[in-house]
This record gives C-alpha cells, structure tokens and sequence, in this order.
C-alpha cells in the first residue's frame, strides 16, 4: 500500500512520523539543560534543539523524497545524520485514509515542504514548554494543503508526552477532538513578544471579551482548533512561510481560514518571500470578512499595504 500511495499522503504520513522524532529531540535537549542559544535577531532565538529537530526533519523527508523543495527555518542543514535520526518509517494510520481526488496526480515537483523545526523558541527557553510545536506544511503548487502540528510536551491522558494533528485539504483532520469556542464570547489569541503600537490598535478594534498572549503559531492555531479562541489576529510583520503553512492547512482542513489581515491567501511556491509582511489573521467558525473589516485603516495602510 505505502508504495503505491499517491505522493502526498507518503508526505504526510513520512512528515507524521518525522514530527514526532523531532519532538523527541526537542524534549531530549531540554532534558540535559544545555540550549546552546544564539540570537538570530531582536527576539528571535535559535537553540540547539531548533538546529538538531531541523536537521532530523530535512535529512529524513529529503532522503526519502530527493526532488522535492524542502525549506527550513534554519537554513541550509547537513543531510548526514546519524541513523537514529533518519527516519524511514511511514505513519501506517494516516496511509489507511484515501486520498482526495484533487492531489492524487500532484508530482514531488509541485510540492514545497515548509519546515518549522521548533515554533515558539523563546517560549522554549523561558520554560513555556506547552506552547512549543514541530510544524511541517505540505504546499502544492501555490498552496498549503496539508499539515502537521506536533506538540512535545503535550501530555496524554496516560501520562505520554507528544500529540501530533494532521489535516490535509479535502481529507480533514486527525489526531485531536475539536471543539467550538465558546458562544456568545470573542476571545483574541496573539503574541506574548512581538507586540507593537498598531498591532495593540488593531486588537482593541475587535472589542474582545478575553486576549490571550501565548507563543508561537502553532499553539495560536491549536487553540482555535480547541475552542479556546475565537480568531488569532497578528497585525505586524514578522512570522514567516514555515510559521503559517502547516496551521493554514489543519486549520482550513476543518473548515477555518488563515490569510493576511486583508482577508487573502499567502503562496507558498518555492520562491516567494519569507516573510508574512501583511501579518496574520485566522479564525474558525466565524464570519472571517467580517473580522477582515475591523481592521483600522491606519493598520491596513501601514501592515496591510503590498
Ligand atoms: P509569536 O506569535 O510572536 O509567538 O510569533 C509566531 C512565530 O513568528 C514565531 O515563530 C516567531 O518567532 C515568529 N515571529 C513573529 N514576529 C517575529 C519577529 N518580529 N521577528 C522574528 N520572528 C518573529
Ligand atoms: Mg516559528
Ligand atoms: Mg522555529
């Protein structure tokens, strides 16, 4: 069956398992205490655990997949890794699924792996360990189309830590229960550390009951998947493909929308920019263009603007 699978669900089921190896990393580099920290820019840590969970990441799905683009937070990483870290196993659950229609015939060179080895970094050192996740995206053409969310330090009913969402487009989601935020409430999650004047503008239009400050753009995203928050706003540049293209696709997968705060899609082909200039806004089971409308002009022209 694996063999003959259809490209993308080889992807996600290989990008399934690499996630979780990659957790183990990251809670292995926690445990023996030494970060290894270095400043990439103004709030913007790289630890030892963020190179050794990219390096596991790229090696394993570029071993297995040699023409497809992979893109990683971290830059260019050294494809030889130790066995232990090469991952060749396929996730045998997510290969009982059928694959949609619409990606059956998409060809390893439609495909760019967005890779965020450990999303919420500074979280990862300030000891917030619970909003850390391992984000894999899956673009075709355009495109996110499939993801992966996994969290390290999640910890199951029987006291295993790690828990890995999947969604791919057409398909759906696996791996968590969603539940419905609450009614009648309009709870912001947004950032703990990359805060400035005309974002808190653009959070105090919404007339939001709760804000919730927590890191991370996976985390954000698990907590509308959860119920826990009615839209994620993010009005300043700053997070970047690897951030948005796994939580756009789980997110859409189960019926919400992620874009820029102009209500549009960003693209994630192999060359397009890094960075999410025109910020981030994504909700589930609201109506999105009228969150798109609150935005106050003076954000919109200053963020919004291309
Ligand atoms: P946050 O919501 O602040 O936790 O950010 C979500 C993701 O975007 C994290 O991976 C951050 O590192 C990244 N990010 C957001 N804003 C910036 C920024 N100004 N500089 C660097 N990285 C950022
Ligand atoms: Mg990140
Ligand atoms: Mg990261």
């Amino acid at each position: 069956m694996a063999a003959t699978a259809p490209v993308i669900m080889r992807v996600m089921a290989s990008s399934i398992s690499t996630a979780k190896r990659a957790g183990g990393i990251i809670r292995d580099v926690l445990k023996k205490g030494d970060l290894g920290i270095v400043d990439k820019g103004k709030n913007d840590p790289q630890t030892e655990a963020d190179r050794s969970a990219q390096r596991c990441i790229i090696a394993s799905l570029a071993k297995k997949f040699p023409t497809v683009k992979i893109i990683g937070e971290e830059g260019g990483s050294d494809l030889n890794v130790c066995d232990d870290w090469l991952v060749t196993e396929l996730d045998e659950g997510f290969l009982q699924q059928s694959c949609p229609a619409e990606w059956k015939d998409a060809k390893p060179e439609d495909f760019v792996i967005w890779v965020d080895p450990l999303d919420g970094t500074a979280e990862y050192t300030q000891g917030h360990v619970e909003h850390v996740t391992v984000l894999i995206g899956i673009a075709v053409k355009d495109a996110a189309v499939g993801g992966i969310i996994h969290q390290p330090f999640y910890k199951q009913p029987d006291g295993e830590l790690g828990r890995t969402i999947w969604g791919l487009k057409g398909l759906g989601t696996g791996g968590f229960t969603a539940v419905p935020a609450p009614p009648g409430q309009f709870i912001i999650t947004t950032t703990r550390s990359h805060s400035n004047a005309l974002h808190q503008q653009a959070l105090n239009a919404f007339a939001s009951t709760e804000v919730l400050k927590v890191g991370g753009a996976g985390f954000k995203v698990l907590q509308l998947l959860e119920g826990k928050a009615h839209a994620y706003v993010f009005a300043t540049p700053g997070c970047k493909k690897w951030d948005t293209c796994a939580p756009e696709a789980v997110l859409e997968a189960q019926g919400g929308t992620l874009t820029n705060i102009n209500g549009e899609h960003y693209a994630y082909h192999a060359d397009v920019e890094h960075v999410n200039r025109q910020g981030v806004l994504a909700s589930l089971g609201q109506n999105h263009a009228e969150l798109v409308e609150k935005i106050p002009a003076e954000v919109r022209a200053a963020v919004g603007a291309k």
